[in-house]
């Protein structure tokens, strides 16, 4: 043999020799023979004969690969059963050893179209969805085994294809999603929570303001604080003030300049949006109460990384705010207090922590990404296996 060894990135065989064409041809031998029977584990073994197998292998110097496998049958003695050898590397009955799939998996995942790839390496497309299937599987398959995350963000979004609704659990310490479950009641996860390792070691839960999520967590994660999620709770601050603002000065309607305003934060205006608001302000004075209290609220809701005696001075505000919401006995306004009454312990608990459900809500965007790029899936279990083999 030429002093030059060639390393086939596959442990356990010998080399006998090689042939290079337009296919790179390796013909090799495994190290260990089996010693004992697959089946019974007696260790009376005969030989009953030779065969090659050939399986594709990592390209090399540039040329596509392939090794010729000396095998054996055996027969067992004990049991009387036949079995073929056990090669490392290769799974039985496959035509390509596992480095290989995972090189073709890898590139496919870097973004390399299945069609493409099948082309310059002359399989089949299906071939390519094959072993793509096989290692997101894999990946799905050991996150059943994990234990489920400390820190949970949960939140709802859609499947286009016929409006469904499916629910996220977001690892938010690690920044990736755990997994995903069909529907967003209490009746439709429970199969999903049951299943679920490691539940009553959960610490953190966020969500958005919901109700019924609320109740499931309760349920579900007995150890777990809820804490609410702060973009959500800004954004029901801005609903329901708006909606009053609508409701107190009839000029302002759908106006879309002046609704921008008011949506926009004090210390982002820049100074001629700051001279038009002042004259918004001198022509509905009602505005100005409204946008004033708002600003407040969304001072105090985007506090975090607070100490507890903090929290306390920042309590009393917001219980002040509440009742000033509630005592004006305008629609939006009590329906604002009543909600923020109802979660003040989860809003509390948000000034506490710095993670929030931003994490989920990017993984959602990206999501929708995935069904975009598919066209849509038809089969949960399929698109779940690819946001947990890209998000997770
Ligand atoms: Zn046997």
């Amino acid at each position: 043999m030429s002093p030059v060894t060639i390393n086939l990135t596959l442990p356990g065989y010998r080399i006998l020799r090689w042939e290079s064409n337009l296919m790179m041809r390796v013909y090799v031998e495994a190290l260990d023979a089996p010693r004992l029977c697959a089946c019974c584990g007696g260790g009376r073994l005969r030989s009953k004969g030779r065969y090659q197998r050939r399986v594709r292998h990592l390209a090399c110097f540039g040329h596509m690969s392939e090794l010729v496998i000396a095998c054996r049958r055996y027969h067992c003695v004990d049991c009387s059963r036949s079995f073929v050898q056990p090669l490392p590397g290769i799974r039985p009955g496959r035509r390509s050893t596992e480095p290989w799939r995972e090189a073709i998996y890898e590139r496919h995942d870097d973004g390399i179209c299945a069609s493409t790839l099948a082309q310059r390496e002359t399989l089949g497309q299906a071939t390519v969805a094959r072993i793509y299937a096989q290692f997101t599987e894999r990946k799905a398959r050991e996150r059943l085994s994990l234990d489920c995350p400390r820190v949970l963000g949960i939140d709802e979004h859609t499947l286009h294809r016929g409006q469904r609704f499916a629910t996220t659990f977001c690892d938010l310490k690690n920044r990736r999603v755990f997994d995903l479950s069909p529907g967003r009641s209490e009746a439709e996860l429970a199969p999903y929570l049951r299943s679920l390792r490691g539940r009553e070691r959960v610490r953190v839960v966020c969500i958005d303001l919901s109700n019924s999520y609320r109740a499931i967590i309760r349920r579900w994660f007995p150890r777990a604080k809820i804490v609410a999620d702060r973009f959500h709770a800004i954004r029901l601050v801005g609903l329901h003030l708006l909606k009053l603002a609508r409701q107190l000065c009839p000029p302002l309607g759908w106006n879309r300049a002046w609704l921008g305003l008011l949506r926009t934060r004090g210390d982002r205006l820049e100074p001629a949006q700051r001279e038009r608001l002042a004259r918004l302000f001198a022509a509905h004075p009602v505005l100005a109460g409204i946008y004033e209290l708002k600003e407040k609220l969304h001072r105090l809701l985007a506090l975090k990384t607070q100490s507890k005696s903090s929290c306390r001075h920042h309590i009393r505000t917001l219980l002040g705010l509440i009742s000033t919401l509630r005592d004006s006995g305008l629609e939006p306004a009590v329906t604002l207090a009543k909600s923020l009454a109802e979660w003040t312990e989860e809003i509390v608990r948000m000034w506490r922590f710095t993670r929030n459900n931003g994490i989920t809500e990017g993984f959602h965007r990206k999501m929708k990404l995935i069904q975009r790029r598919a066209y849509g899936f038809r089969s949960f279990s399929n698109y779940r296996l690819r946001v947990i083999a890209q998000c997770g």
